[in-house]
C-alpha cells in the first residue's frame, strides 16, 4: 500500500541519497511508463538567499533526486521555478544567483524561469483570472520541492503556498495577493504536482520566508497530498492549523479527511525540533498586509507612483526597514575566479564535503582546479573555523554572509 507521507531521518549525506531513493520506490506508481516523458521539478527558489539560510531548496536534495530519476533512465528533466516579483522586476535571475543553472548543466538536464512561460487561465478570487505557467500541467510527473518555511502574512509555507512560483510574471503573482489564502487553494485547484518531495533539511522559524532564521531539522517528508502534508507540516512545526489561514479554510471546505487528519493528530514527534518561533509583523505590517484591505493597497501599488517609489533604491530601503519588504535586490553580481581555503585555519572536520552539493572530495579538492565547482558557497559558509574564501568579489553574497554568516555557522 501507498502511504499517504513518509517521514526520513536525513543527518547526512549518504541519508539524503538513500531517503530519495526510497521515495521513488515507494511512490514508483507516479513514475511515467514513457522514459522519455517530461519530468519537472519545482524547487522553491523564492529569493537569492541559500539552503542554509533556510530559505529556499537544498541543491543536496535536487542532486539527488535528479541523479536518481536518471538512473531510473529519465531523461527528459527540466528544473522549473518562478522566483518572487521583486526579483523578476529588477532582472535578477536567482535560478543563476542560487547556482541552479550551473548545476542543471553539470547534471545534463535544462532549467526553466517560469516567470516568461506560456500561461494557463486560472480562477482566482473576486472574479479575477490570473495565469499560471502551462507547463506544469502538461508534464508527465511534476514534482513540487518546497521548503518548511514560516510565513509573516500566511502562518507557513510548504507544498500549497510554493505553488505562486509557477504563476507567470509579476503581473499574475501580484493578483495572488488580492486574497491571499484563498488564491493559494485556487492555483492548487488547477496545478496538481503528482508527488511532493519536501525540503526539511534546514527549515525557517520566525519572521519567513525571508528575513527567518535557519533550523536544522535533518528530514525529508513525501507523499502525495499538499494539504495533508501541510497540515502535518504545521503540526511539525508547532504552529496551530487555525494560524494557517489557508489550512483554515481547506480543513473547513473538507479538503482533508477525517482519517488522514487523525493520521498526523496521532503522530509521535519527538524528535523535531522545539516548536518553531512564529512569524511576528509589526502594526504596520500586519494592516497593509491584512487580507480585507489588500485588494486597495494593491490598487495603490499599481499606480505609476507607487512603481516608481518603489523600485527606487530609497523606497526600496524604506519598506525592507519597515518590514513591508523582505527582500534586498542588490544589483551586484558576484565573480568568483576561484575558492581560497587557509590550511593552517582548517581543521580537517570535512563539514565542507558534507554540504558540497556535487560531493566533492573536501578539503583536498580545494587546491585542485576543478571545473565543476558550482561556486555555490556552501562551503564557505559552513565551515566552522571560516577557513574558506575567495578570490574575486562576493558582491550580493556578502548580504547573506552579512545576515547569516554567524547564524548558519552556530546552526549546521
Ligand atoms: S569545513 Fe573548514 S575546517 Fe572543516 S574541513 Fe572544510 S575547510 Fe577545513
Ligand atoms: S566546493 Fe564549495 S562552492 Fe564548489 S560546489 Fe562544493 S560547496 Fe559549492
Amino acid at each position: 500500500m501507498i502511504p499517504s507521507f513518509q517521514i526520513f531521518d536525513c543527518r547526512s549525506r549518504q541519508q539524503i541519497r538513500e531517503a530519495i531513493v526510497r521515495v521513488f520506490d515507494l511512490y514508483q506508481a507516479v513514475l511515467p511508463r514513457d522514459k522519455t516523458g517530461l519530468i519537472l521539478l519545482k524547487p522553491n527558489l523564492n529569493s537569492h538567499m541559500n539552503a542554509l539560510t533556510g530559505n529556499t531548496t537544498d541543491l543536496r536534495l535536487l542532486v539527488e533526486i535528479v541523479t536518481e530519476l536518471q538512473k531510473r533512465d529519465y531523461r527528459n528533466i527540466i528544473i522549473a521555478e518562478g522566483s518572487n516579483s521583486g526579483f523578476y522586476r529588477n532582472n535578477i535571475s536567482v535560478i543563476n544567483r542560487l547556482r541552479v543553472d550551473t548545476m542543471a548543466a553539470a547534471l545534463g538536464v535544462e532549467v526553466l524561469d517560469l516567470n516568461y512561460t506560456e500561461g494557463q487561465e486560472i480562477e482566482l478570487d473576486h472574479g479575477l483570472k490570473g495565469e499560471a505557467a502551462k507547463i506544469c500541467s502538461e508534464a508527465e510527473l511534476f514534482i513540487n520541492v518546497p521548503k518548511i518555511k514560516t510565513h509573516f502574512e500566511v502562518g507557513i509555507t510548504v507544498c500549497l503556498k510554493s505553488l505562486i512560483g509557477c504563476m507567470v510574471g509579476q503581473k499574475n503573482k501580484k493578483k495572488i495577493h488580492d486574497n491571499l489564502p484563498r488564491n493559494i487553494l485556487n492555483i492548487n485547484r488547477v496545478i496538481k504536482p503528482h508527488l511532493q518531495i519536501i525540503d526539511g533539511l534546514i527549515a525557517m522559524e520566525g519572521n519567513g520566508p525571508t528575513r527567518g532564521t535557519p533550523v536544522l531539522c535533518g528530514k525529508i517528508i513525501a507523499g502525495r497530498d499538499p494539504v495533508l502534508l501541510d497540515y502535518l507540516c504545521a503540526r511539525i512545526m508547532g504552529i496551530p492549523f487555525t494560524a494557517v489561514d489557508y489550512l483554515k479554510i481547506a480543513l473547513h471546505e473538507k479538503l482533508l479527511s477525517d482519517q488522514d487528519r487523525g493520521s498526523v493528530d496521532s503522530l509521535e514527534l519527538d524528535s523535531w525540533p522545539a516548536p518553531f518561533k512564529q512569524a511576528h509583523s509589526n502594526l504596520l505590517v500586519r494592516f497593509i498586509f491584512n487580507h480585507r484591505f489588500q485588494r486597495y493597497f494593491q490598487m495603490i501599488r499599481a499606480t505609476s507612483w507607487a512603481e516608481k517609489l518603489c523600485s527606487s533604491r530609497f523606497g526600496g530601503k524604506l519598506l525592507y526597514l519597515s518590514g513591508i519588504r523582505q527582500d534586498v535586490f542588490l544589483a551586484d553580481t558576484t565573480h568568483i575566479e576561484r575558492l581560497v581555503h587557509n590550511q593552517e585555519r582548517c581543521k580537517k572536520c570535512r563539514k565542507c564535503e558534507e554540504y558540497c552539493p556535487l560531493g566533492r572530495k573536501l578539503p583536498e579538492g580545494f587546491d585542485l582546479t576543478d571545473e565543476t565547482c558550482l561556486h555555490c558557497l556552501y562551503c564557505l559558509s559552513v565551515c566552522p573555523e571560516q577557513a574558506i574564501t575567495i578570490a574575486g568579489d562576493l558582491g550580493f553574497f556578502a548580504e547573506q554572509v552579512r545576515q547569516y554568516g554567524y547564524l548558519i555557522r552556530k546552526t549546521l
